[in-house]
């Protein structure tokens, strides 16, 4: 059942249109992206969702409300947790999210909250002391006080350092696996590829393609690569023509040992290039070295899909 349903939203400033005709809808449960280069009015359609902005045209219905006119109703419901939320340095944790629930009809738990996004023991800490992990995940807690239905994430993880980026996305998966729908707002493949289940690609305003990471990915083709090298005492000749006797392979390259195989598994999954090429290689008694296989990634995706790479 859809929880968001966004219908032709339009967005201008200064007479140039932002937001261009953009549709989706999100499903109660589930991790939706919005995935985009900067500028590409990512920020715009979400806060149009939270009814901070103002739509030019279109229709939007999150939780079965519309966040212009019925603003009011839907704080209760929506969770926001916006780029670089910024509080009063001296405002300790425990402060900022006492304050923030009592924003709220039926609020949270703050204190389990501080303890399940691990801050339980910075309650007495100020804004100001707090790594950027920390601020991001009391910014994500802020987003879940007033236990919302819905949870819209900014560019959550953008200027943390690998580790709080895992630690976060850790968090995330707890968030949803405790029932909150989250539209998450990302510029990172990884990001959207580890966390999402649909993801909405967004370039320049538009909505270029809603799907599953996968189902983004095999858009750009199946094909794989599949690169090794023999030892010296291989017969190289041999198998070269052997590997290019197999119907999953669509082409062989080899320099001297080293081998590149391209090709794909069938439609119907009853054949594996993988396991076709290392039966061959099996057979003539070869140990392949340095063995790595390449398939398209959500990279390749986007690049097919806006015909640029996302941080052009
Ligand atoms: P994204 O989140 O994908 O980076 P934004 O929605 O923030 O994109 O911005 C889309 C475009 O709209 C950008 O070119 C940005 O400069 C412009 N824009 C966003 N907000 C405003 C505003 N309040 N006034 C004028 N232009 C804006």
């Amino acid at each position: 059942m859809a929880i968001i349903d966004v219908s032709d939203l339009r967005k201008s400033y200064g007479g140039r249109a932002v937001v261009d005709g953009v549709s989706f809808s999100v499903e109660e449960g589930e991790i939706f992206g919005v995935l985009g280069p900067n500028g590409a009015g990512k920020t715009t359609t979400v806060e149009c969702l939270a009814g901070l902005r103002t739509p030019d045209g279109g229709d939007i219905r999150v939780a079965g409300l519309d966040p212009h006119s019925d603003r009011s109703a839907l704080k209760q419901r929506l969770g926001v947790q916006l780029q670089s939320a910024v509080l009063p340095d001296k405002l300790k944790v425990g402060e900022a999210l006492d304050l923030y629930a009592s924003f709220y009809d039926h609020p949270a738990d703050w204190a389990a909250l501080m303890d399940r996004v691990g801050l339980g023991g910075k309650r007495n800490t100020p804004f100001a002391k707090l790594s950027g992990g920390q601020k991001q995940r009391l910014s994500i807690a802020l987003a879940l006080i007033g236990d919302p239905r819905v949870a819209i994430l900014d560019e959550l993880t953008t200027g943390l350092d690998p580790q709080a980026r895992r630690d976060t996305w850790g968090l995330i998966e707890e968030v949803r696996a405790s029932g909150v729908t989250i539209v998450l707002v990302t510029h990172f493949m990884e990001e959207a590829e580890r966390l999402c289940d649909r993801i909405a690609v967004i370039d320049s305003g538009r909505v270029v393609a809603v799907d599953t990471p996968a189902g983004l990915v095999a858009r750009v083709g199946e094909e794989q690569r599949i690169t090794f090298r023999i030892g010296d005492g291989d017969d190289g000749g041999a198998v070269e023509s052997a590997l290019k006797e197999l119907p999953e392979v669509t082409g062989v390259t080899r320099s001297g040992g080293r081998f590149a195989v391209s090709g794909a598994d069938s439609q119907d999954g009853s054949a594996s290039l993988v396991l076709a090429v290392s039966t061959t290689l099996a057979a003539h008694r070869v140990a392949p070295l340095d063995l790595r296989i390449d398939r398209a990634t959500l990279d390749d995706a986007f690049l097919a899909l806006t015909g640029k790479p996302i941080d052009s």
